[in-house]
């Protein structure tokens, strides 16, 4: 048989594995569980295909978007593997068909969206006298816990999922979120068995990381981008802005000024936003004005800078936007632009926003406490006068030195006073 490396270089033409694939890929073929917790981009996806690939059975995957189901369908189809995915964006006619080939064996790795494990269909499907499911794995698996960022009751259905097959398959969980919280619940909660835990390195040492507080953010936006054009000319960034409107404002001033620009938010139609997106990847746009619809799943390895025009509502969302840049190594900039405003409008979105909505009462008073708790260790990221890049990987959980020499604070070039005083006001209402 293929061993893994084999499989690494045919299928999917790479040479070597990633930090941290390897272990995992081998205590899965052992029948072991595993726990991978690594940054995005680091090559989750591989930790179970692979395995997938060398297991006698059918693999399942639980994700929780359909658009990620797709993306990562296509390109194993691509690859020339059987897969194949389950979800709502299939009518009822190709559903049942999907799962009448499944049956057939026709499928390696199937992936199912959690709200599909204990319909009728799908069970009658698992439990069918032949289907063999060898290995169970959770992409995002954060999102069983309500300390995750993106809380999905229905990821709870996995447990009871799996105590009605008739033999228990390995299990593997998979995400970026390393909050000791999160971990705990998702070890918890999946009840993984004797797990090998593996956590790879958050430090993304090329990116610089800046809080800034502007008196006038787009004045702001407007020099750093000319300073940028003069120094780098050619080079590409995104702009995140937290609501559709804000989106729309600063393309238009920055394509008045003369920019080259474009946008992405959810209330574009999927042509524009797939034109949009192209355009910006393949270096016709400079630069993307987006909310954090913009990002999931694109691989673009030159973003030169990330500008927070307002800061998101936790250091998860943070860090994950931020780290889009510099994917090639190549040193980038990540930088925030702090308001007083920002605090107050991640407030209103956590309160009355749709995030939660399809929660039961009590669960979302919980959620919504987490979040709020979040949303505070946001702002004293913005209010830390200490090293920005230990803050962030101090949350997630590693150790680090306290001076990176690569960040705002620690090379003081802005003026902290200012945005230390703000953010202590805002803190403190
Ligand atoms: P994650 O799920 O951790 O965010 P992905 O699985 O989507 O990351 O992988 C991110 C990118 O890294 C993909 O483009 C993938 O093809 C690439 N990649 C994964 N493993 C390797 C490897 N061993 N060598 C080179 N590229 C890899
Ligand atoms: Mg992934």
């Amino acid at each position: 048989m293929e061993d893994a490396r084999g499989l690494l270089k045919q299928y999917f033409g790479f040479d070597d594995f990633r930090e941290g694939q390897k272990p995992l890929i081998d205590a899965v073929l052992e029948g072991r569980d595993v726990l991978g917790i690594m940054p995005t981009g680091a090559g989750k996806s591989l930790c179970f295909q692979i395995p997938a690939l060398m297991m006698p059975g059918i693999t399942l995957v639980v994700s929780p978007l359909i658009s990620l189901m797709k993306d990562q369908v296509g390109a194993l189809n691509q690859a020339g593997i059987h897969a194949a995915f389950l979800n709502s964006s299939l009518s009822m006619g190709q559903y049942r068909k999907a799962l009448d080939l499944a049956r057939e064996g026709r499928y390696k790795i199937i992936y199912v969206a959690p709200e599909r494990l204990e319909t009728e269909g799908f069970l009658r499907f698992a439990l069918s006298p032949g289907v063999d499911i060898s290995f169970l794995a959770v992409d995002e698996a954060h999102c069983v816990s309500q300390w995750g960022q993106d809380f999905r009751p229905s990821y709870l259905k996995i447990l009871s999922f799996l105590e009605k097959l008739p033999r228990r398959p390995v299990l593997g969980a998979y995400t970026a979120t390393a909050t000791v919280e999160v971990k705990e619940d998702v070890l918890d909660i999946l009840n993984l068995r004797d797990p090998l835990v593996v956590t790879t390195g958050f430090d993304r040492a090329n990116l610089f990381f800046g809080v800034k507080k502007p008196r006038d953010k787009y004045r702001e936006l407007e020099s750093y981008l000319r300073e940028k054009e003069e120094k780098m000319p050619g080079s590409s960034g995104i702009v995140y802005c937290l609501s559709r409107k804000s989106v729309e404002e600063v393309c238009y001033q920055l394509r008045e000024a003369g920019f080259s620009v474009t946008r992405y938010h959810a209330g574009l139609s999927d042509t524009e936003r797939r034109e949009n997106q192209d355009d910006f990847i393949y270096d016709r746009r400079q630069i993307m004005v987006a909310t954090n619809a913009f990002g999931m799943g694109i691989d673009k390895p030159d973003v030169r800078f990330v500008i927070h025009y307002n800061m998101p509502k936790n250091m998860e969302s943070y860090y994950q936007e931020a780290g889009r840049a510099g994917r090639d190594g190549e040193p980038a900039e990540c930088i925030l632009y702090f308001g007083a405003a920002d605090q107050r409008t991640n407030r209103f979105l956590i309160e009355h926003g749709e995030d939660n909505q399809e929660l039961d009462e009590e669960t979302r008073r919980i959620v919504m406490g987490k979040d709020l708790e979040r949303l505070k260790q946001m702002t004293f990221y913005c209010a830390s006068s200490g090293c920005l890049r230990h803050y962030i990987l101090d949350y997630f959980g590693e150790d680090s030195g306290t001076e990176c020499q690569n960040c705002s604070n620690c090379l003081e070039e802005f003026d902290l006073s200012d945005v230390t005083e703000q953010a202590a006001a805002v803190v403190r209402c």
